[in-house]
């Protein structure tokens, strides 16, 4: 028996190369190596047909490989083939499927005329041939159907691909593992459930009896998962209830006044949320929500609001803002709003600082800023209340530093990523939450569509009948220089193009290369309307409000995610005006397709994250949020609610009887550490 703990260097079972090959994909013992999970299962003890069509979801497929071969087309392009004929123990029918393999030269080795195969893929119909490309494939061995084998005549384990190991061989290790480790050093971190044992679990989750089975036990682990998260953020949570801030927001006056000057009345949402706000800034223990509202759905009067409050108690608001242009706009709309009724508004950006006294002919009471507000100890003498808006391009931790700094201040955290509510309660569960989901009236429509193959005249005549309209647009680019590897056209080439297609217009240019002064040069003509059309990357992905822009061109879309594309369309629309984005593609890849499609017919946000987590699975869309939680192996986010509750309860449970989590710490202490948190016990 070995530890599972051990480093797999130490172990005689394994190869060094093998050893390398699982330091390299991050598994140093055994046990991390066990929480590999299967991404999927097959069934061996039974295949499927082989189809006479193309198929619409995978198929998987026993067979011989009669045929293979190298074939070429245009310079240095070039795929390899392989016709695998259905076969199953050497009784040959009629079925035959075709595998094809691009840009992958080493492929040959691997498949040969002659072998047992088993190929997994969606089969499609090209003229009468039925094609797998790129099959998830793996060769067979003549013992495979004795009966120990773990490959064949059972429920298999597919993983996702460790690089220099092979399927097969993935799987023999696993069971070696699973085989030699000692049953108590493969147990977890936490014993959510005494009555499923880990090492048992383990063995269920790798090598089923039954799918149910297996499916039971990864729940098991999504629930270890779910706890370890939960029971952090409800630690969180009880942190900060024993805080003491202010009590806020009893003199109303100046929202009085704000509210007069406004030419619209506020959404039920926005007054709902409001209602909500004031509640917790009365409250002696300091505010902690979320504000939750898809793009445009007017979030930034709602901070306006919130900040009234705090600097009618006499104490100062901050507004943290991701970019340095968002920072500018927020800004201009406060002073715009703001100003009238006396309120001194500052802007701290890394780059300019107008927090100067002797211009607003006092202390500011309200300053707009970046990041830089966390590194300027100058600037507050009192802070009541902070803003952070777009939560969701700020780390985690900058959310606490900021929160940390001297007396505990209320905090009103905005996002406009409509994430799924599983995905909420995971990353702003120790948060209340205030939805606005409910837009301001007298939007004009946005029609969205993707063209493939679009001609450059046909693109340019459509903007240019929209300026002289009167509209404005913008022509989003992912790139801003033309790249070596990529043959992309960048924002700098088509900037000198679209100034000759559209002229007379103005057209600007903007991305994250220019110096500050330069970009807010660039936003401050555009948005007063001398220029027509906006040449931009996605810098203006975020929060930029433009209400007259009622045009996007996003060309080569297929390269922008799913919820970015989203973020980028709401800056269209904001006005009174019919919207149009298209969204300008090659329409070579299939899954690029699908994602645009979920554009066309969807405009609500939280379908689109959904979608876009199905699409693109959970580790991507939380890495790009920067949330820590990209990590996370077991959890299958669109089907896991009811667990996640279950953890939650579980968490609240666990830390109501152990309140400093004695029990515990020591595990926890690298999940708090990640959120920049302290150890609970050092402040215990
Ligand atoms: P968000 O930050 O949620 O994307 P904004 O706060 O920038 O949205 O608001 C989007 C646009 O809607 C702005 O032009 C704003 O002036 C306008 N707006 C906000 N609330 C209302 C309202 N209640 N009625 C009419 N227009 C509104
Ligand atoms: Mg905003």
């Amino acid at each position: 028996m070995i530890s599972a703990r051990d480093d797999l260097g130490s172990l005689p079972l394994l190869a060094a190369k093998e050893v390398a090959a699982l330091a390299a994909a991050g598994f140093l013992t055994a046990l991390e190596v066990l929480d590999h999970l299967p991404k999927r299962y097959e069934d061996r003890r039974r295949f499927d047909r082989f189809p006479n069509q193309a198929t619409p979801a995978a198929v998987c497929l026993r067979g011989m490989v009669i045929d293979s071969s190298k074939r070429h087309f245009g310079r240095g392009g070039g795929f390899y083939e392989a016709i695998v004929m259905d076969g199953a123990g050497g009784v040959f029918g009629s079925g035959k499927i075709t595998c094809r393999w691009f840009n992958m030269p080493f492929i040959h080795k691997l498949v040969a005329t002659g072998q047992q195969v088993v190929v997994y893929g969606k089969v499609k119909d090209n003229n009468g041939r039925l094609i797998i490309d790129h099959p998830e494939f793996e060769i067979l061995r003549e013992d495979d159907e004795e009966n120990e084998s773990i490959h064949l005549e059972r429920i298999v384990p597919i993983y996702r691909n460790v690089a220099g190991l092979a399927q097969r061989r993935l799987r023999e290790i696993m069971h070696l593992l699973l085989l030699q480790s000692d049953p108590p050093t493969l147990a977890g971190t936490f014993a959510v459930d005494p009555d499923s044992p880990r090492a048992g679990a383990l063995k269920e989750v790798h090598f089923p009896a039954s799918l149910e089975q297996a499916n039971a036990a990864r729940r098991r682990f999504a629930l270890e998962e779910f706890f370890g998260i939960q029971l952090n953020v409800a630690w969180r949570r009880s942190r900060h209830q024993e805080q003491t801030g202010r009590v806020l927001g009893k003199r109303t006056a100046m929202l009085g006044a704000f509210y007069q000057n406004l030419p619209f009345d506020l959404t039920e949402a926005q007054k709902r949320s409001i209602r909500e706000i004031i509640a917790d800034m009365r409250e002696r223990r300091p505010m902690n929500r979320l504000l939750q509202g898809d793009v445009g759905s007017g979030k930034t009067f709602v901070a306006m609001a919130a900040m009234l409050l705090a600097i009618d108690s006499g104490c100062q608001a901050a507004l943290m803002a991701p970019t340095q242009i968002l920072a500018e706009q927020h800004y201009l709309t406060f002073r715009r709003w703001l100003e009238p009724i006396g309120v001194r508004v500052a802007l701290r950006t890394g780059n300019r600082d107008e927090a100067n006294h002797l211009e607003l002919g006092g202390e500011a009471q309200m300053i707009i800023g970046t990041h830089a507000l966390l590194y300027d100890d100058t600037l507050f003498r009192d802070l009541g209340l902070v803003v952070i808006d777009e939560q969701h391009k700020f780390g985690v931790a900058q959310r606490a530093s900021l929160i940390r700094r001297g007396v505990v201040p209320d905090v009103l955290v905005m996002t406009a990523t409509p994430i799924p509510r599983t995905l909420t309660m995971t990353i702003y569960g120790d948060l209340d939450v205030s939805l606005l989901d409910e837009k301001p009236p007298g939007r004009g429509k946005i029609i969205t569509a993707v063209r493939t193959g679009a001609k450059q005249s046909d693109v340019t005549r459509f903007v240019k009948e929209q300026l002289s309209g009167g509209r404005q647009a913008y022509l989003v680019y992912p790139l801003v220089e033309e790249s070596e590897t990529l043959k992309v056209e960048s924002a700098t080439e088509a900037f000198k193009k679209w100034r000759k297609r559209l002229s007379p217009h103005e057209v600007g240019l903007i991305h994250g290369k220019l110096r500050p002064e330069e970009k807010e040069e660039v936003m401050r003509r555009f948005r007063e309307g001398h220029t027509a059309a906006l040449v931009a990357t996605t810098v203006i992905e975020v929060g930029v409000d433009v209400p007259n822009a009622s045009v996007m061109i996003l060309h080569h879309a297929e390269r922008f995610g799913l919820a970015q594309l989203h973020q980028l369309r709401g800056r269209i629309g904001r006005g009174g005006h019919k919207g149009y984005c298209v969204l300008l593609t090659d329409g070579k890849n299939p899954e690029a397709m699908e994602k645009l499609k979920v554009l066309e017919q969807s405009s609500d946000g939280f379908e689109i994250a959904e979608a876009d987590l199905r699409l693109r699975g959970p580790g991507d869309v939380l890495g790009t949020m920067q949330s820590g939680l990209s990590d996370l192996r077991f959890v299958e986010f669109l089907a896991d609610t009811a667990l996640l509750r279950e953890a939650r309860e579980l968490a609240d449970h666990v830390l109501a009887e152990d309140p400093h989590l004695d029990g515990i710490h020591r595990a926890l202490r690298p999940l708090l550490q990640q959120d920049g948190m302290t150890d609970p016990t050092a402040s215990a």
